[in-house]
């Protein structure tokens, strides 16, 4: 279709399209918003078994942030490519990652440089949540691992997400990966259907359609999927990820397996009826969690009419792609504000509206669909430097 480049822009980030409807704003990424197991290192690409080997997760272990509200997470690392670090608070204490000191003892990542920038990396800087995940390296250009060990420093804080907050009990997983291939990837997702959802024969007709549309789109960064249907009794009215939503989640992340991402189909998320979905952290963590989901609702994804089109089939697929892009690790490549960026160099630096949509509103990361009365443009780039942060995921094999 064709679609003027500043056409008019029907819906943001994450929120659908809807041509004769009326948009909510709602970001998912409102960024201001923001153990030590070690395989035989065998990991290349050999099929699924000698994959799903390359995951490897420590026990939970719970420790006290103590007087000074912080705690330093040591990560063995044994030609491993990636790692993360899941840390969950025990109450309502917010938690955030401070820094990677790698085996030479040299500060590879620190809070500071990405607190107040312009440009984005991992929203676990932030002390939002109940809980973070933080995976490393991040981009292209981080330092990949080295053998030794690493230290992740975490602090947990009053619910303004500022004040230190000492003694706090912090249930602490890291997970280390040792698939070396950066060219293909792969990522297990558990999509679980609310309660009552998986006996509508429409909608499991389009959204395996749509999970189709997914796969051909991250493809094209070498990424695949593995996808399982789970069905569940969670509330269809899906809430919007928040400090407050953590027992759902727990809930939804006890329906995965260690590895797995889980994805919520729901009827609405926030009860918002144009809502499409919204990723539940940046990266997301891929054991138990409180903010272990990404939430979809199909309704948004149908349509004003509830009937999935071949349109709207392909823009679900997008909607998926694009939300559990973000648990891998995507920003969006410009806000909605034009004011932050992600922190990857090709993809282009844009300050207005139009040349946004100029420069990247093809991309699956734009942070909204751009749509006119026929319908809304296809969104399916990813950069290489995209590609680099999906491949680096550590639930990715
Ligand atoms: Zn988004």
């Amino acid at each position: 279709m064709a679609l003027g480049a500043c056409g008019p822009v029907m819906a943001i980030d994450d929120v659908a399209p809807r041509p004769d409807a009326a948009t909510t704003p709602v970001d998912d990424a409102a960024i201001v918003d923001s153990g030590v197991a070690v395989d035989s290192g065998v990991a290349v690409d050999a099929g699924a078994d000698a994959s799903a080997s390359a995951i490897n997760a420590s026990a939970t272990t719970r420790r006290n942030t103590g007087a000074s509200g912080e705690l330093d997470v040591v990560i063995r690392v044994q030609n491993h490519r990636s790692l993360m670090v899941v840390a969950n608070s025990d109450g309502a204490a917010r938690v955030s990652v401070l820094s990677v000191v790698d085996p030479s003892g040299a500060t590879v990542f620190r809070w500071q440089d990405w607190y107040n920038a312009p440009r984005r990396t991992t929203k676990a800087i932030f002390a939002e949540r109940t809980g973070t995940s933080f995976n490393w390296p991040i981009r292209a250009e981080d330092p990949a691992l080295r053998d030794g060990e690493y230290t992740v420093r975490i602090g947990t804080y009053r619910v303004d997400g500022v004040t230190s907050r000492p003694n706090v009990d912090v249930d602490i997983t890291t997970i280390t990966n040792g698939d070396r291939d950066l060219e293909r990837g792969r990522v297990k997702v558990a999509l679980i259907w609310a309660n009552g959802l998986s006996a509508n024969g429409a909608l499991v007709a389009a959204t395996e359609r749509a999970v189709a549309h997914w796969r051909t789109v991250w493809n094209g960064a070498g990424m695949d999927l593995d996808v399982r249907y789970v069905t569940s009794t969670i509330n269809p009215a899906l809430p919007y990820p928040s400090a407050t939503t953590g027992d759902l989640f727990l809930q939804a992340s006890s329906l995965a397996m260690d590895g797995e991402v889980p994805v919520l189909i729901g009827e609405t998320v926030n009860n918002d009826a144009t809502q499409y979905g919204v990723a539940g952290h940046i990266p997301g963590p891929i054991v138990r969690s409180p903010l272990r989901a990404i939430v979809v609702g199909w309704l948004a994804n149908a349509g004003s009419d509830g009937v999935f089109s071949d349109n709207d089939v392909r823009l679900y697929g997008e909607v998926f792609a694009h939300e559990v892009g973000h648990y891998v690790g995507l920003f969006h490549p410009v806000e909605r504000t034009y004011d932050a960026w992600d922190a990857l160099g090709d993809t282009p630096e844009c300050r207005n509206e139009m040349g946004c949509e100029t420069m990247l509103g093809t991309n699956l990361m734009f942070p909204y669909s751009i749509c006119d009365t026929n319908g809304c443009l296809s969104t399916t780039v990813l950069t290489a430097q995209q590609r680099a942060v999906m491949q680096r995921y550590t639930g990715t094999l």
